[in-house]
């Protein structure tokens, strides 16, 4: 979808000053708050705290020690001169992987988690495909006192088997979901019906930047710390901006949380790479934004993939932090009006990405932000000379056995 000129701009100044998402949870045409009857009062009722525990300055300071103590933040901001010679470019990495539990993700289980206990809710209901947000919110669920349920899929718990583990070992119950496609759908459904069937005493942590309103505007608040640290980091190191901003789009959490700061800022240029799988077909990728269509999808009106009939499409990628048909309204928005760039790299390119980077920076990616290394590596090679920052999402130890398939 594209929109015109003069109706982008004032969309854009409406995002900037916060007056996006609107009442009804919209991002201009996206976003929105479709959900069950049942649930709105939850949904209301979520927003509304969310928005006091924002204002709750003794809440913020808690959170901030807790991110410093607990997370490990701020996170580093690395200059990579190793890329730099095989790119012929300035590069900088913001060092998500080094975040405890190995990636972005903590950052907003952290908070919602702060989030469920001053709500006061009984229980934390999670959903998980790969396993990743199930440990992060299992392991916040642990640090704040509050009982933890992942939804898994039955075919994702057999593939994540040491993930598993490690939710259990933090404390969680991991509820195997046995139905459907027994994977990442139908553990969202089950998930779901948890907190329809007690909206009061669950509360559902959800673990990236999409869903129905408020969920994309509150998990980006969580984590669009990442790029206020680093647009600050990169001031002190680079002294100025960056000419771009590189990240992995799955549902779009870790990159809505590095680009927001830089959104204002138009001397920079802002690209999101999703999955390109296996190549451009139908069901073989996970492009909402390059390949897919608006539609609603888990409550949020947004780009998605699917088929002439509406069906939703199988998705392909070598990573399953980016595995996701849909994608997070904000940025369907941000593509809409032309501040941010989509671009897909395949699994092949994430691979090679990823190699390079281990090779030259001593640092082994995880497979989802090795694709946004390739597209910042292929954009250096256009743009000789300037300052890059990319988002290292996650550390890539999840990935060895995907690794080790691959190499042998
Ligand atoms: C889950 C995950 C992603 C994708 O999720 P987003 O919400 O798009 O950020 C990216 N990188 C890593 C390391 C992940 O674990």
């Amino acid at each position: 979808m594209k929109i015109q000129e003069a109706e982008a701009r004032s969309l854009m100044a409406a995002l900037l000053s916060g007056e996006l998402p609107d009442s009804e949870g919209r991002f201009g045409p996206f976003g929105g708050r479709f959900a069950p009857e049942t649930l709105m009062p939850a949904l209301f009722r979520l927003e509304r705290q969310a928005r006091q525990f924002f204002a709750d300055e003794d809440a913020c300071r808690a959170l901030d020690e807790e991110r410093r103590e607990w997370v490990g933040r701020p996170t580093p901001l690395t200059r990579a001169r190793g890329l730099e010679r095989a790119w012929g470019a300035q590069v900088w990495i913001k060092r998500e992987d080094l975040a405890h539990t190995g990636a972005h993700k903590i950052n907003n289980a952290l908070g919602q988690a702060h989030l469920a206990r001053r709500l006061g809710a009984a229980q934390v209901v999670a959903e998980t495909g790969a396993g990743q947000h199930g440990v992060a919110a299992a392991a916040a669920c642990a640090r704040v006192g509050l009982p933890c349920a992942v939804y898994m899929g039955a075919l994702d718990m057999e593939r994540q088997a040491p993930n598993v583990q490690r939710m259990r070992q933090l404390g969680a119950e991991v509820v195997a979901v046995d139905k459907g496609d027994r994977t990442l759908r139908a553990a969202t459904d089950e998930a779901f019906r948890a907190w329809v069937a007690d909206p009061h005493g669950v509360y559902y942590l959800l673990g990236s930047a999409v869903g129905p309103h408020p969920y994309p505007w509150l998990v980006r608040e969580l984590q669009k710390i990442i790029g206020e640290e680093a647009r600050q980091q990169f001031a002190q190191s680079a002294g100025g901006l960056p000419d771009a901003v590189f990240a992995c789009v799955g549902g779009g959490s870790n990159a809505i949380g590095l680009f927001h700061a830089f959104l204002g800022d138009e001397s920079a240029r802002i690209f999101g790479i999703e999955a390109g799988g296996k190549g451009p077909g139908a069901g073989q990728n996970a492009a909402s934004l390059c390949a897919g269509k608006p539609g609603v999808l888990h409550g949020s009106y947004s780009m998605l993939l699917y088929d002439d009939d509406g069906q939703v499409l199988e998705t392909s990628s070598i990573s399953a932090g980016l595995d996701y048909p849909g994608v997070g309204p904000e940025h369907a928005l941000l593509q809409a009006v032309g501040r941010a760039a989509y671009l897909a790299a395949s699994d092949e390119q994430a691979l090679e990405a990823l190699a390079e980077c281990c090779r030259l920076e001593g640092i082994l990616p995880a497979l989802e932000p090795a694709h946004a290394l390739f597209a910042a590596r292929a954009w250096a090679r256009e743009n000789p000379g300037k300052r890059i920052l990319i988002g290292l999402s996650g550390r890539g130890d999840k990935d060895m056995p995907t690794l080790t398939q691959t190499l042998s």
